[in-house]
């Protein structure tokens, strides 16, 4: 197979499934497009050490700049993709040209959701997706007092941490009265509101943002709908993201939630693939279509496109795997829990220290497990998971028992 592959999206997705058809011996065209004008670089540092001045930009990137063009990948960059066009195989670029593709994969990843109240365009509000925004807030951390954090999600969460590192004064407002509770469930969540309030963080639950103050097009604060009013010299917003699906969806694919995708990353037309943050695929495991916004998604799955587009027999079905790094709290979550999804959670070690294990149970089974602050275990809770098997609660809390033992 020597057609042209392209790739749309020039991010971990993008870039990990172009080493990846080399690495598998595709000899013919690869073209990577991506619309930033940064070749494809991680994210994960820009709210945690990068943010913090502690990791240079050249930590950030997935390639050196070399490997491109040693690897014969056409990387155009500040290039979006305006349209797509399944039948006659071809992208369209924001110019009017056009590029013919044999294979394609999306990897357009996601962007942040906008803050639909009065004010929110001021200058100070800032979002945090791209490496200039995490400059930005950098910058604006260096000079505020203090800000406030709309949403208490991940990124609201390790921005908050960041402020706080940086010794400005934080105020996080949240309509859910706890932080990550969707997604950790009430005990869990419990333990990172602690964890922020033991650092000064000012932590409001169960408010709703009407409006963001300012004056002179700045913004100067947040109104909540109850009338009272927090000051902030800035006001970063982390209030979820949506998948970058528009091109799909134009072009007549499935999409819901992301673009749909088999096990395979193959999506209804056989020549169009999607990986990372807006591929909706099928998980063999879990027996659904799931969609990831992780770092160790992004790196994985484009490897099984990659290799799905080469006419590989593939399917993706590593356990989800995520991690946090806050103040002095590392994590790891491996697993996959539907909001409301267990019935059980089972703690082993000190959560109070932020020492321990939890496992999110169903029916006796095992969906997830986070270790926070102990390390070198998560392979063993990905194996539970994987194992499916009814465990026993009480040995599964008890640290003098292996974790072996339950998968
Ligand atoms: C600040 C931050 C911190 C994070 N920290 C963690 C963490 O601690 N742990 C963790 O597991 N995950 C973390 N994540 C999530 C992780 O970074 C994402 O899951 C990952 O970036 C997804 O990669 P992707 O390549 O699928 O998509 P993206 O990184 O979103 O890249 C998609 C690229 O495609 C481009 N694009 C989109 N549409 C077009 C178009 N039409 N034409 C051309 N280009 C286009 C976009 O501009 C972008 O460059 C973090 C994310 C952020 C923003």
């Amino acid at each position: 197979m020597s057609g042209t592959h392209v790739i749309v999206g020039a991010s971990l997705a993008g870039a990990k499934a172009a080493e990846t058809l080399r690495e598998e011996g595709f000899g013919g065209p690869i073209v990577l497009i991506g619309d930033e004008e940064e070749r494809p670089y991680e994210r994960l540092s820009l709210s945690k050490d990068y943010l913090l001045g502690k990791a240079e930009r050249e930590t950030i990137y997935v390639h050196p700049q070399a490997w491109y063009a040693e690897h014969d990948v056409d990387l155009r960059l500040g290039t979006l993709v305006t349209g797509l066009d399944p039948t006659a195989h071809e992208v369209a670029l924001a110019d009017g040209s056009r590029i013919g593709y044999s294979k394609l994969l999306l990897a357009t990843g996601s962007a942040p959701r906008r803050l639909p109240v009065p004010g929110a365009d001021a200058e100070g509000v800032l979002y945090l997706r791209r490496v200039a925004d995490s400059d930005r807030i950098r910058a604006t951390l260096q000079t505020a007092t203090r800000i406030a954090v709309i949403g208490a999600g991940w990124i609201g969460l390790e921005t908050a941490a960041a402020a706080r590192s940086a010794g400005v004064e934080v105020t996080v407002l949240e309509t859910a009265e706890l932080p990550l509770l969707r997604v950790l469930g009430r005990e869990v969540a419990e333990a990172f509101a602690a964890l922020h309030r033991e650092h000064g963080v000012d932590l409001r639950f169960g408010v709703q943002v009407a409006e963001i103050t300012g004056s002179g097009g700045q913004a100067d604060g947040v109104r909540l709908a109850d009338g009272s009013h927090i000051p902030a010299d800035a006001v970063v917003v982390g209030v979820g993201i949506t998948p970058n699906s528009q091109l799909a969806e134009e072009a007549g694919l499935e999409v819901g939630n992301g673009i749909v995708v088999d096990a395979g990353l193959r999506s209804g037309d056989p020549d169009i693939y999607a990986a990372g943050d807006v591929a909706n695929a099928y998980h063999p495991m879990l027996g659904r279509h799931v969609r990831v916004e992780h770092w160790a998604n992004a790196l994985n799955q484009p490897q099984a496109a990659g290799r799905s587009m080469l006419g590989q027999d593939v399917a993706y079905d590593l356990v989800p795997y995520f991690y946090t790094d806050q103040y002095d709290l590392g994590m790891e979550y491996a697993g996959y829990v539907e909001p409301g999804g267990y019935d059980r959670v089972v703690f082993r070690g000190d959560v109070a220290a932020r020492e321990f294990v939890a496992f999110w149970l169903r029916d006796g089974r095992v969906l997830a497990g986070m270790n926070v602050n102990i390390w070198d275990v998560n392979e063993a809770i990905q194996a539970i998971v994987r194992g499916g098997r009814t465990v026993d609660a009480g040995r599964l809390a008890d640290p003098g028992v292996a974790l072996d033992e339950f998968a």
